[in-house]
């Protein structure tokens, strides 16, 4: 099935699988998949290693230089899109404890949200990209052609949550997991500046009891409905 060069903007709350099923769409209809969140990270990473990030405290006014002259950009390796800070692939640790602290602070700074803003246009210039985060379909592309929002159950998404953290190694609780994804979304829907919502036109899909599989046969009927598209492909998943 033919999907016209569109931008599909994804956003919903924290750990609701948005750039699981954002790479996986991407992968099936062939789109430039960007990690808004990565970027957000990655300036918390770069933050944290310069100590300007530190025992619960962001120095603000001396973060900003340390942002400006990042080389943060997405490059595809192992047939994975991964952030790397000039040559170093800084995938791993932007995904650790200790950044998943910080970011939603970090993140609601104005100069922050400007400066990533930025970047992902300039990202974008090719068109036919997915991109996922909390203000995709309200800030960075109001005009996306389509949009979708992302919800779970809480409890569903910190056990989801939980279990990656655990498969990757990371020292933590359940009810640890819980309070973070908590203070992320009540953070991030509370800033001023471009506070996590819904956008009026954007098709909400809960994923609490649906598997993958699901999602996609979900995104396919969405597409051939929105785009008249009749045929019906076979699925790699
Ligand atoms: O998507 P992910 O959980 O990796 O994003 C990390 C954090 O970055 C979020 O908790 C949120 O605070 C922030 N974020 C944002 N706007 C976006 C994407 C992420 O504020 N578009």
């Amino acid at each position: 099935m033919t999907i016209p060069d569109i931008i599909i903007a994804i956003d919903g709350y924290s750990s609701t699988g948005k750039s699981t099923f954002a790479k996986l769409v991407a992968s099936e209809f062939g789109f430039l998949y960007l990690d808004s969140g990565a970027m957000y990270r990655g300036v918390t990473l770069a933050g944290l290693e310069a100590g300007v990030i530190a025992d619960g405290k962001i120095d603000e006014e001396a973060l900003l230089p340390v942002m400006a002259p990042l080389e943060l950009h997405f490059q595809r390796e192992d047939g994975a899109t991964k952030l790397f800070l000039g040559e170093r692939c800084i995938e791993k640790e932007i995904r650790g404890w200790e950044v998943s602290q910080y970011v939603s602070p970090v993140s609601a700074i104005p100069q922050v949200r400007a400066w990533v803003d930025d970047k992902l246009h300039k990202f974008s210039e090719g068109g036919r990209v997915i991109m996922d985060g909390r203000d995709i379909g309200t800030t960075v592309f109001p005009n996306a052609e389509l949009k979708i929002f992302m919800t779970a159950d809480p409890a569903v998404r910190a056990q989801r949550r939980y279990d990656e953290l655990l498969l990757k190694g990371e020292k933590t609780t359940l009810e640890e997991v819980e309070a973070n994804l908590k203070d992320r979304d009540y953070r991030d829907s509370h800033r001023p500046t471009s506070p996590l919502r819904q956008a009026p036109d954007a098709f909400v899909l809960d994923n609490t009891h649906m598997n993958l599989h699901e999602e996609l046969v979900w995104m396919l009927g969405l597409l051939q409905g929105k785009f008249g598209l009749l045929e019906s492909p076979g699925l790699s998943c």
